[in-house]
């Protein structure tokens, strides 16, 4: 069995490039350079050394005694929370913004739903000097304020998206749309491993250094390089991509992955894409997406901005139709509980996206030898106006 891409871009049923025929030509070239790009010399130094100097990796492998000791095994968290900007998120839009520059383009658009990626794609073209647009819907606008401020502060224009629900699928749509207009000089910066072929393997390639670094960290520390589990949560699923990708092909790990359960499955507020999506289309991808019979896209809800997307990864997809990995969904109250949880054993607030993942430890079961890395894909500040509503209530 084979979970990577394959020539045309599909993880078995999933993926492909479905595109409007304006963006062919960037979408190929593409395509035919971003191996060579992500291969070459000069591109791998320089991302190396902006990730150890600038986002300050490699992020720790933490051995986390006291959430171990709750769960009955030997648990690591992988510290992306560590990372410059919050998140594993700078590991991505570092990388784009050189395969961007390699191919000489002039001008970056991305979108945004919560900021964060908005605010990781906005922080690279500061350091690059880089004139960047990013598409965010008004609904979003409102509800991340400080994101909004933090990228008009890093020089980043922010488009207010009128269209739909005003949300992230209508961003995404946006920024298409202004690729159509602007194929020449303009490079999209995908923050998820969503979107046409190559984005999902790209990001996937990008964000690997994640899986790259958990094994000579194991070894180190355990005189073994590889887990019996990892967990990340999904989104798009970026960080989960990263966290197993040196180990897709080892059935000696197994894969959990959490996604975002909302008020619960059959409550019709969800984001658990993997439980209730159908096969379909969206942004450019074959993959499973949330819709009604009529094949209109479904409003996913998560209490966690970063969750809440109608589609999920095609590698994912895949991975969880062949059984390679487990979808668990984990509820709103659920990943609040195991936020607060992480916070009272270990001292560390996640990202309310990564309490997700610890959400998912309860429903395992573990043997006292078990080894668990779980990615703790962000860091908590932005999520403190959620938490206290509920530490007060
Ligand atoms: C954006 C985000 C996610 C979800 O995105 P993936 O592509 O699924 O990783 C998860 N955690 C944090 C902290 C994020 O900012």
């Amino acid at each position: 069995m084979n979970y990577q891409v394959d020539e045309k871009g599909y993880y078995g049923r999933f993926g492909g490039a479905y595109i409007p025929e304006i963006l062919h030509r960037c979408v190929e070239d593409l395509q035919k350079n971003y191996l060579k790009v992500l291969e070459s010399d000069s591109f791998k130094q320089e991302y190396q050394t902006l990730l150890r100097d600038y986002a300050g990796r490699p992020s720790p492998l933490y051995f986390a005694k006291r959430l171990s000791g709750k769960y009955g095994c030997r648990i690591y968290l992988k510290r992306e929370d560590l990372n410059h900007t919050g998140a594993h998120k700078i590991n991505n839009t570092i990388g784009q913004i050189l395969v961007a520059r390699s191919m000489e383009k002039t001008r970056i658009i991305a979108e945004t739903g919560a900021g964060q990626h908005g605010v990781a794609t906005a922080t690279t073209c500061a350091l690059m000097d880089m004139p960047c647009a990013v598409y965010m819907g008004k609904t979003d606008m409102e509800r991340q304020q400080p994101n909004v401020e933090k990228m008009r502060m890093l020089g980043a224009t922010v488009v207010p998206v009128l269209s739909g629900n005003m949300t992230l699928k209508d961003a995404t749509n946006e920024a298409i749309r202004d690729w159509c207009c602007h194929p020449s000089d303009t490079f999209y910066i995908i923050g998820s491993t969503v979107g046409p072929h190559p984005y999902p393997d790209m990001v996937a390639r990008l964000q690997s250094v994640i899986s790259e670094e958990i094994k000579w960290q194991l070894e180190a520390k355990e005189d073994r390089n590889y887990p019996d589990y990892l967990v990340a949560c999904v989104g798009g699923g970026s960080n989960a991509a990263g966290t197993v990708y040196h180990y897709l092909d080892d059935e000696r790990v197994k894969i959990v992955l959490a996604e975002a359960g909302g008020e619960g499955l059959l409550s019709g507020r969800s984001a658990a894409t993997i439980q209730l999506g159908k096969e379909g289309i969206l942004h450019g991808a074959r993959t499973l997406v949330m819709q009604n019979e009529d094949g209109q896209i479904e409003e996913p809800y998560s209490i966690s901005a970063g969750l809440d997307y109608p589609g999920v990864g095609p590698m994912h997809a895949n991975l969880s139709e062949t059984k390679r990995a487990t979808a668990l969904p984990v509820d709103d109250g659920e990943a609040i509980a195991a936020a607060f949880e992480l916070t009272q054993l270990e001292g560390i607030i996640p990202a309310l996206e990564s309490a997700h993942a610890l959400g998912a430890l309860p429903k395992l079961s573990f043997k006292p030898e078990d080894l668990v890395v779980l990615t703790v894909s962000g860091r908590g500040d932005k999520d403190m106006e959620t938490y206290l509503k509920h530490f007060n209530s």
